[in-house]
């Protein structure tokens, strides 16, 4: 953000779509924004059909009229190009330019996203309409951001992709035979002669090399033409940041860690289950901080229910407001929503909104969202402070699709492995970042690699490094398989690091539904495992753990190895929780990590940022029930309450999902 504009408030507002609305009713729509501490909107996301009606026309009068309305009112703007949904002069100018879907179907104009990415006609477009907006907008004094296109990732199979996936793999690989080599092309004889042979892996997943690149070249591709944007908004308006709202790690092709570099600040949208969301949203808030370890911008969320999945409940009393401050107390610097008046019509009619169909602004949720807005008033002061962890879960993106493909057993889930490992770190409060596998270790005591199922290149001398360096590490199953093209080197699993955890893994087993084993710690404990297990040998290591079942009964299950100056764990089962809770808070504790409230109650999530002398400790009862909690427990003294603005201590009650923001009073450093 170096040399760029900042926000000095906790940006709170919407995606505002006036092209939806005649002007009476933008006029009152504005008018409600201050009602609920709107201080930012995020305009023209969709907007490219209005404001250019026609390749030669240009209507900005809507537009230019919410601007001097914002402007008037002190609203701040988040300026969307509305490149995710060209208009239907673009695409029925040249029919080549609708996107080829994944089973090979030429897609019709009856939805945003509609477009190939690598067309050279959607190239040139995207460049003319995001300079002309730079041109006509760049100089507003309430201006605050760019917002290029929306959620950006599309996935193309059309004949301009097929051109431009072979270019990128000539300069991935040099030459056809590196890529038959690369992707092990000699078997079912798959050997490329020439590279017109490469085509796109239409329906579906087919080779799983080829796949992989895919999504990899379709995350580049996409990013191509966002910095094609952004090349001409950082001409015109060199001092407005830039970024673009990630979807959730759910949506499959895109790198986020190669797209990063590249924002100056990262956003993303949230739209959690209604069953164990904190969970879900906490380890996501992580991720999208780690990009850059700086705080991030929720772009949006939903005030109550969304309409696109199979069940949409709406959120409970307290749940929006509650999982807004878990944004903030992750590191969020923006709460916005999709978005502020509810759509007629279209897809979309049925999400919910801060201004509904009906009732519009006399309602519940309106008056949580007002009650929210006017609270996070107070909360300026978290701006640019930092959440400080000492442990890392690494995370890479590719193997959500990856492990899917190479699925030996239909229960093998990346995320659920994930979360299996995080789950227990929440838990217990200790503060975590989620990286990418090549990230800078330094920073970290313990690093946890749960089924780090492909190692690309420099992942083993990262790790081998941190170890060496005397980090504790821990890694899970499944891991080490394959290298960064899905293929298995010479000597098979974990080769290439194996001596940093002294074992051998001989055999893999995926087990059925209603298979499991046992394995017994060396305190005699014993934990049920299902789902995996491996045929282990020690080669320097020793076992914590053993299984007592089947044929692998007395072999090692769970291993600790002294490497360097550090310690490698390998778990090599999938136990039950309490296993994998007590393994990681004993390797937390002998690394000296501890949580901010020890024993907080059950539900009760708790997180600290910190930075320019100032301390905020945010508590959240994810609970129905109100619960007690005892801050003579917390390290520091002198807390405040900054919503109600009051001294806090001792014994405090926190409501059902209710949240307490404090500040503790320290010296200035
Ligand atoms: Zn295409």
């Amino acid at each position: 953000m170096q040399g760029k504009k900042e926000w000095s408030r906790v940006l709170y507002g919407a995606d505002y779509n006036p092209e939806q609305w005649p002007i009476e009713i933008i006029e009152r729509d504005i008018v409600l924004m201050k009602e609920i501490g709107v201080n930012s909107v995020t305009l023209n996301v969709f907007g490219w059909g209005t404001i250019q009606p026609s390749e030669e026309t240009h209507d900005f009068d809507k537009l230019d009229f919410v601007f001097d309305l914002t402007e008037r009112n002190g609203i701040g703007v988040v300026l969307a190009t509305p490149t995710a949904a060209p208009p239907s002069w673009m695409l029925g100018k040249d029919p080549t330019l609708l996107k080829v879907n994944e089973n090979g179907q030429r897609v019709t104009h009856w939805s945003r996203q509609a477009y190939c990415p690598n067309h050279p006609l959607y190239r040139k477009e995207i460049r003319n309409i995001a300079r002309t907006l730079a041109e006509r907008y760049g100089k507003r004094s309430n201006l605050m951001m760019w917002h290029i296109n929306n959620e950006c990732i599309l996935h193309c199979y059309c004949d301009n992709c097929a051109m431009a996936f072979r270019a990128w793999l000539q300069n991935k690989y040099g030459t056809l035979e590196r890529l038959n080599e690369a992707w092990q092309l000699r078997q079912w004889s798959l050997v490329k002669t020439d590279w017109q042979q490469i085509m796109p892996p239409v329906g579906g997943m087919t080779h799983t090399s080829v796949s992989l690149d895919y999504q990899r070249f379709l995350s580049d591709g996409n990013l191509q033409g966002f910095l094609a944007e952004k090349e001409e908004i950082v001409r015109i308006t060199p001092d407005i940041p830039v970024t673009s709202n990630f979807y959730s790690i759910d949506f499959l092709g895109q790198i986020h860690q190669d797209w990063a570099p590249h924002l100056d600040v990262i956003s993303w949208d949230s739209y959690p289950p209604h069953n164990d969301y904190a969970v879900w949203a906490a380890f996501q808030h992580d991720y999208f901080r780690g990009l850059k370890k700086a705080p991030f911008l929720l772009m949006e969320q939903a005030s109550s229910n969304v309409n696109w999945k199979p069940y949409n409940p709406a959120k409970r009393p307290g749940m929006m407001s509650l999982q807004s401050y878990q944004a903030v107390a992750r590191g969020a610097e923006a709460i916005m929503y999709f978005q502020f008046r509810q759509s007629r019509g279209g897809v979309e009619k049925y999400h919910s909104s801060l201004v509904s169909h009906g009732t519009e602004s006399d309602n519940r949720v309106y008056r949580e969202i007002g009650k929210l807005g006017h609270e996070l008033e107070k909360l300026d002061g978290v701006l640019r402070t930092r959440i400080h962890a000492n442990v890392a879960i690494l995370f890479d993106i590719s193997l959500i699709w990856l492990v899917d493909w190479n699925k030996t057993s239909k229960d093998l889930v990346y995320r659920e492995a994930v979360t299996a490992f995080y789950r227990p770190l929440y838990e217990a409060n200790i503060p975590v970042d989620v990286i990418r596998p090549q990230s800078d270790l330094s920073d970290y005591d313990v690093v946890i690699a749960p089924m780090l199922y492909m190692f690309e290149e420099g992942v083993p001398e990262n790790l081998r490094s941190f170890a060496e360096r005397g980090g504790k590490l821990v890694m899970s199953y499944n891991s080490g398989m394959v290298n960064g093209c899905d293929v298995v080197e010479y000597g098979g699993f974990l080769r290439p690091i194996e001596d940093v955890f002294g074992i051998v893994v001989e055999e893999v087993d995926a087990l059925e539904p209603g298979m499991s084993n046992r394995i017994e710690r060396s305190d005699g404990k014993s934990f049920r495992t299902d789902k995996w297990g491996e045929v282990v040998r020690l080669n320097g290591a020793e076992a914590i753990a053993v299984y007592t079942e089947d044929y692998y009964a007395g072999l090692p299950a769970v291993t600790r190895n002294r490497y360097g100056r550090g310690e490698a764990y390998y778990v090599s089962a999938h136990p039950e929780d309490a296993f994998i809770r007590e393994l990681l808070l004993n390797v937390c504790s002998s690394a000296g990590v501890k949580p901010h409230i020890p024993n907080a109650p059950e539900g009760v999530e708790v997180s600290v940022r910190e930075g320019k002398g100032r301390r905020f400790l945010f508590i959240l009862n994810h609970n129905r029930a109100p619960v007690e909690l005892d801050l003579n427990g917390v390290e520091g003294t002198a807390w405040k309450d900054l919503i109600q603005g009051e001294p806090v201590g001792g014994s405090i009650t926190l409501e059902s999902y209710g949240t307490l923001v404090l500040e503790q009073e320290t010296t200035q450093g």
